[in-house]
């Protein structure tokens, strides 16, 4: 059968329309009685002819007008007889008393009668409400709640209001309520479509699991490996993570956190969960993992609390990253930086050494020429002292570290050099004050190497204090390292000298080599120490000489 014979208004087009899909709820103010009617029957033919079920909730005139004008058009009586008639009256009540409630039930059941059949529903429903039984209000959220049990059934629905009895509030709470509005001639979205009340919590549950799976798929993805770990037990970690730890089946849950980080760092690991439950924040810190082939990982680790109370929930995210090339190019830089400071300090021993060498060349000549005097003797001894003293200090900086290391008093050691030069000094009206503040400070070293240190910083300390004075030294233990201070009251240096300490052959002093200070730093650091220098020009200058400490 033909459907556009039958469509008066084709721009409402109930039937047409492709983006009304069924479970369209339309709100319809209507104004003109004719174009209302065109519309009602455009709606009920379009559903017969389509085999739909209708259902029209009007009065008791229309319906019967409504059997008439059908039957007119050729409608048979059995057809017409499937139409569902509900007296609007009776099923809203609204003569007595608008029970929302009772309503709505009602509205549900009748529909979802003919929807669980199986047949496609279309409702026409001319709302009948009375000002005096039905606050607006109380309409719209009548509306929104109707709108939330027609979606799931599929319904096909128009409610139609009479436009002039309906204030503009209204119509616009109706819209709320009603995906699509329609007047007597025009059919649109509604724009203030609402779906607060009709979106039942299933549907939010779904979007909230939908969100779940996006970032997990996000954080399987992640190039950094990512884990969740959940007191010391790995509870997730992505692809990445997988790969870097060479997991086979790519299932990291249930992995004890002990069994992938190295032994050195557990105690560190410990720590850092409390610091985590204290609330502290953690920087990144390198640490060494096992693979499951047994293999070990440089990786650098940063820790993030999962939940914001992590008192109640221990679940922290790791995300690891490989730090293994970078390893790689650090150790090439040390090397070549190692290698160009060889570089270096071979150019300035050639130097140093070639200037002596000159003049005691030259001495020789003389003496081949017999014009020698007996004060060139003297020169040339000095010079060769010079060679001597040079190569003699770079003796210890060549001396191999591994040459009788032993646990040494440091309190002692600096004692004995105190007592070594406190014999010059005497000459130069200088005191030199030994202190230690508990006894048995120990360090692992060659005392050799270590009385060397004292000896070069002392011995400066003496030089650079003209008019006598007093030089301190002590020993106290710092934390895990023990601390050594050595003092003077000499000159001190301006800034421009103090950054070129260390410099092989720097040197302010006529007859100075320049490596006492470098043979210091070098010393030192072989130990894992450090050397801190304080001065002030004409007051003084404080050497802190800090070693790792040895429990003995
Ligand atoms: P040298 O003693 O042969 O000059 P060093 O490496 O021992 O070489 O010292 C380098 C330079 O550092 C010295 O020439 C001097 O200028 C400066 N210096 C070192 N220690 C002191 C100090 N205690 N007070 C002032 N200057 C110092
Ligand atoms: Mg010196």
């Amino acid at each position: 059968m033909e459907l556009t014979n039958d469509i008066m208004h084709p721009k409402v087009a109930l039937t047409k329309n492709t983006e009304l899909i069924s479970g369209t709820h339309i709100l319809y103010l209507y104004s003109n009685w004719d174009k209302y009617w065109d519309n009602i029957l455009s709606f009920v033919t379009a559903g017969l002819k389509l085999q739909h079920q209708v259902i029209l909730l009007e009065s008791s005139d229309m319906l019967a007008e409504m059997r008439k004008r059908l039957f007119i058009r050729g409608f048979g009586q059995e057809q017409i007889e499937s139409i569902v008639f509900v007296d609007h009256r009776l099923f809203y009540g609204a003569h007595q008393s608008f029970d929302m409630e009772t309503v709505l039930k009602t509205l549900k059941n009748s529909i979802q009668h003919y929807v669980e059949k199986g047949l496609p529903t279309r409702v026409w429903s001319h709302v009948f409400w009375h000002k005096d039984a039905c606050c607006e209000k109380e309409l719209k959220l009548y509306e929104q709640k109707a709108d939330a049990i027609l979606k799931p059934l599929n319904a096909f629905t128009v409610c139609s209001y009479n436009a002039d009895e309906i204030s503009a509030s209204l119509s616009m709470g109706l819209m709320k309520g009603h995906s699509h509005v329609m007047t007597d001639d025009e059919l649109a979205a509604s724009m203030y479509y609402k779906s607060e009340l009709k979106t039942p919590s299933l549907f939010i549950e779904d979007r909230l699991q939908e969100k779940v799976r996006h970032y997990k798929h996000l954080i399987n993805e992640m190039p950094d490996a990512v884990f969740f770990v959940s007191d010391y037990q790995i509870v997730y970690g992505n692809h990445a993570a997988a790969k870097m730890l060479k997991c086979e089946t790519g299932d990291l849950s249930n992995v004890s956190a002990w069994t992938i980080f190295c032994e050195e760092y557990h105690d560190v690991i410990r720590q850092r969960v409390k610091k985590l439950q204290l609330k502290e924040k953690l920087s990144l810190v390198e640490m060494k993992m096992k693979t499951y082939e047994g293999d070990i990982l440089d990786v650098e680790i940063g820790v993030f609390p999962f939940s914001l109370d992590i008192e109640k929930d221990s679940t922290a995210i790791l995300i690891i990253r490989s730090i293994q090339e970078r390893k790689a190019h650090q150790q090439l830089t040390i090397k070549t930086e190692k290698l160009s400071l060889a570089g270096q300090l071979a150019a300035s021993i050639a130097h140093e050494v070639r200037n002596p060498l000159t003049s005691i060349k030259g001495f020789i000549k003389l003496a081949r020429e017999d014009v020698m005097q007996d004060a060139y003797y003297t020169i040339i001894e000095e010079e060769i002292d010079r060679i001597e003293t040079i190569a003699s200090e770079l003796l210890v900086l060549g001396k191999p570290m591994s040459v009788e290391v032993d646990v040494c008093d440091v309190g002692k050691m600096l004692r004995d050099v105190c007592i070594l030069l406190q014999s010059q000094a005497v000459m130069r009206k200088i005191d030199i004050q030994f202190h230690s503040a508990e006894p048995g400070c120990f360090i692992r070293c060659n005392a050799g190497q270590v009385k060397q240190v004292f000896i070069n910083i002392i011995k400066n300390a003496t030089e650079a204090m003209e008019d006598g004075g007093i030089i301190r030294a002590s020993v106290r233990p710092d934390g895990e390292t023990v601390q050594v201070i050595i003092e003077d009251e000499g000159k001190g240096m301006p800034e421009h000298i103090l950054q070129k300490l260390g410099e092989p052959f720097y040197s302010t002093k006529e007859d100075g080599t320049g490596l006492g200070l470098m043979v210091c730093f070098n010393i030192v650091e072989q130990y894992g120490g450090t050397i801190r220098i304080e001065s002030i020009v004409d007051e003084g200058t404080v050497f802190t000489i800090q070693l790792p400490a040895e429990s003995s």
